[in-house]
Parts: structure tokens; C-alpha cells; sequence
């Protein structure tokens, strides 16, 4: 069962979409509307039967159109079954279709939000035909149909809306002396015979080990007097 993202301000849902045939939410799949204001559009019935499980306008206001549950109609694709899609409105048209600064920051924050829904540690770029368990991945029209979607504007924010995701999925804040290690995520380089290198999740002072891709903004940490002070300071990583 899933749940409408917190920052959702309002349900348009006229039931639209289809079941997910059992499927669950593995990753997000980002349009734009290619307007500037497509909410009324996709939330009725429209020649193109384009129905997004969120709307998100130029300030940042998320709109529910197809519940989570529930299978949107974005992508002509069955990678619509196990993702949540998005059409964000543009700021203006045309050129390299722009949106907002705002629209984007309300994408990540619902990204996060199912991310943590399904239990998920890492946010990562979509590599199609791949299959990237534990990985929730962000991924856009383009990879899938011929399609401008989403514009040369959101496509090149792909890196830094990834790298934001992480931030906030795992709060990677400095933590205040004398509490426990912040939840983070941490790539450190290997040594043979002592050290497996790799992704791992740190949490409450423990390291897993994850493996897998690492996802952008996480960078590696190679440097042997760094990797002896957060070993003192979190168990795993011996
Ligand atoms: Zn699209």
C-alpha cells in the first residue's frame, strides 16, 4: 500500500491509471507538460489519456492525479507499472523548455518520499533494460519513447536532482559532537586483505555494505588518515 507523497497539496484523482498487477514503486519517471499549465489536462480526459501520478506546477505545488497504487499513463511503457511519473509544468515554452527551481525541489521531496516508502537506501539514474535492485531509480521519458520529454532543461538537472535526492534521503547533516554518526551514505576505497570498498549505509554508528552503483554526490573516500578517524567512529568498516 502507498501513500500520497506529505508534500502533495491537493488529490485530483478521477480514476484514471490502471492496477499495477501486483507490482510495487521501484523509481520515479519525470516529464515535463510542455506548458505552462497542463494540471486541468491531465486531470480529465485528454486525446493523449496522459495521466501522471502527480502534477507539479511552477511554484512547487504537488497535485495527486492517478494514486500511488495505482498504475499512471505517462510513458507508453510498461515501466509506468512500477514507477511513480511526473508531469512538471514548464516555466515558458519552447527553447530548452525551463522549469522552475521550486517544481524541481517539490520532485525531489516526493522522490524521497517513496523512496523511503519502499524502504529504499539509494537514488540513481535509470539505466534502461538494467535491472538495479535496491536502487530506486529516477528515470525520464526519453529513455523509453522517441520523445523530446523532458526537455534539454530537465534532462541536464537529472545529476543534480539525484544528488539532492541522496542528500535528503539520508540527511547527510555534520553531525553534533557527541551524538550518534548522521544516517549517510559513504563510498571508500578498498584494501586488499582488510577492507571491502564499496557503497555502504551508515546508521546509528554502523556500516552496511550495499554495493551497486554509487549514486552522484557521493564521493570516494581514499584517504587512509580519513577512513582511520570514521573508523573510530563507526563499526563495519574494519
Ligand atoms: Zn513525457
Amino acid at each position: 500500500m502507498s501513500k500520497w507523497a506529505t508534500n502533495t497539496s491537493e488529490v485530483r484523482d478521477n480514476g484514471f491509471g490502471a492496477s499495477r498487477n501486483g507490482k510495487t514503486i521501484e523509481g520515479a519517471v519525470l516529464h515535463h507538460g510542455a506548458g505552462t499549465n497542463v494540471l486541468n489536462y491531465v486531470a480529465n480526459a485528454n486525446s493523449r489519456d496522459s495521466h501522471p501520478t502527480y502534477h507539479v506546477s511552477d511554484s512547487g505545488r504537488v497535485t495527486g492525479i492517478v494514486h500511488p497504487d495505482r498504475r499512471p499513463f505517462s510513458t507508453s511503457h510498461s515501466v509506468d507499472s512500477v514507477a511513480v511519473t511526473f508531469e512538471i509544468d514548464n516555466e515558458s515554452t519552447g527553447g530548452n523548455w525551463p522549469v522552475s527551481a521550486e517544481a524541481l525541489s517539490a520532485v525531489i521531496d516526493v522522490i524521497v518520499d517513496h523512496a523511503r516508502q519502499g524502504g529504499y537506501k539509494v537514488i540513481g539514474k535509470n539505466t534502461p533494460g538494467k535491472d538495479q535492485p535496491g536502487l530506486f531509480f529516477v528515470a525520464w521519458h526519453q529513455q523509453y519513447v522517441q520523445t523530446a520529454c523532458p526537455g534539454p532543461y530537465v534532462i541536464g538537472k537529472i545529476d543534480s536532482i539525484i544528488e539532492e535526492a541522496n542528500k535528503r534521503l539520508n540527511n547527510t547533516t555534520t553531525p553534533v559532537s557527541g551524538q550518534e554518526e548522521a544516517d549517510m551514505l559513504i563510498n571508500i576505497k578498498g584494501k586488499v586483505n582488510a577492507r571491502r570498498g564499496g557503497l555502504y549505509f551508515v546508521s546509528g554508528g554502523k556500516a552496511t555494505f550495499l554495493g551497486g552503483p554509487v549514486p552522484a554526490g557521493v564521493p570516494l573516500l581514499s584517504d587512509e588518515s580519513q577512513i582511520k578517524a570514521l573508523q573510530a567512529r563507526v563499526t563495519g568498516l574494519a
